[in-house]
């Protein structure tokens, strides 16, 4: 019976002493189970924010191209005003900026304090500013990509104005280039031959011109030619067109014009020239020029005689003394 006893007693120990090492065991197990839940927990919420991160940059990516993609909207114009307005739609469908405008260089910015303000420039010179309503700071990216496809656009807006300019404007003096002039010539003739109208076609040269270049240099003599070029062109109406014909000799349509109106603008531009005083550098200049003008339709009636025989009243006034005018026909 003792012997019973013992072994029962035994056999319990034995029994707590297994469930103590079981239940410490499965304690552990529990833990690791724990942690692998909680490490597979962070995985997975990790995961979730890696998805999210990347749809959103995807996302971001795919709106950038996009507002890479509307430079073709915003350049679709050669007008700066047109290429703004543009701009001005297209920025809205990506940021809400309604009052976007633009500022010239040297406007005042002091009633845009609170406004967002991009200073704007195109080959290192100052353009102008954009000025909006404050962006918000997470757009702003938007808006400077943006604001760079609009330069783009003003940018070849200018380029296309200045190449405009160029063919038809005379680099040094700013008058209609020769080609230009002849095409409005042959376009005069053909108006005035229609309505039935007089017009004066004037040849203008510089007298002794190269003396002047001989004496000062070229840059003293291009600063005559720029500053005759403004006489005549205070001395004519509007509807008027003055050109350089070649090196030191302009040419002058004088609209709806008949000989004594032509001889008395001429003459009036002729004392204008002899009467100013050409300040270049240190020196005062005197300089005088030479008209010839020929009428249409009384001395010819086609472009080129037109130019011929004011060519040749021209060569009459230079061969009467210079600083004269010329009418072709009246001796
Ligand atoms: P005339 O009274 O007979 O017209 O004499 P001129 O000296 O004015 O005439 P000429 O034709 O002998 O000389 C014209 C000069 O104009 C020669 C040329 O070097 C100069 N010239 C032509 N184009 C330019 C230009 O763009 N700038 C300058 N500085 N000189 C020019
Ligand atoms: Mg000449
Ligand atoms: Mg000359």
């Amino acid at each position: 019976m003792r012997e019973l006893i013992l072994l029962i007693l035994l056999n319990v120990l034995l029994y707590l002493r297994l469930r103590k090492v079981l239940d410490k065991r499965l304690d552990r197990v529990r833990g690791r189970y724990q942690q692998a839940k909680s490490e597979h927990d962070r995985l997975f919420l990790e995961n979730r924010r890696a998805g999210e991160d990347n749809a959103r940059l995807s996302k971001s990516v795919e709106e950038t191209i996009a507002i890479y993609n509307i430079t073709k909207d915003i350049c679709k114009s050669l007008d700066e005003n047109k290429v703004f307005d543009n701009f001005r739609n297209e920025m809205n469908s990506y940021i809400q900026v309604s009052d976007c405008k633009l500022l010239k260089k040297d406007a005042d910015l002091s009633s845009y304090q609170d406004h967002t303000i991009l200073p704007l420039s195109i080959d290192k010179t100052h353009f102008g500013y954009l000025v909006t309503s404050r962006i918000k700071e997470e757009e702003k990216d938007k808006f400077h990509i943006l604001s760079q496809q609009f330069l783009l656009g003003i940018k070849r807006a200018l380029l296309y104005q200045k190449v405009q300019e160029l063919t038809v404007r005379d680099g040094l003096t700013g008058v209609f280039s020769r080609r230009y002039l002849l095409e409005r010539l042959n376009e005069e003739l053909e108006r005035s031959k229609k309505f039935k109208y007089n017009f004066s076609f004037l040849m203008v040269d510089v007298d002794h011109f190269k003396d002047f270049n001989d004496r000062y240099g070229h840059l003293v003599g291009d600063a005559i030619l720029k500053e005759i070029a403004g006489v005549i062109k205070e001395g004519i109406r509007q509807i008027d067109l003055v050109g350089r014909y070649g090196g030191e000799e302009f040419s002058i349509i004088l609209a709806e014009t008949d000989k004594d109106e032509a001889g008395f603008i001429a003459e009036r531009i002729r004392q204008a020239v002899e009467n100013r005083v050409i300040k270049v550098y240190d020196e005062n200049l005197k300089v005088t020029i030479s008209i010839g003008i020929s009428v249409f339709p009384g001395n010819a009636d086609n472009v080129l005689t037109l130019i011929d025989t004011a060519d040749c009243a021209l060569y009459r006034a230079k061969q009467t003394g210079r600083n004269l005018t010329c009418i072709y026909g009246t001796e």
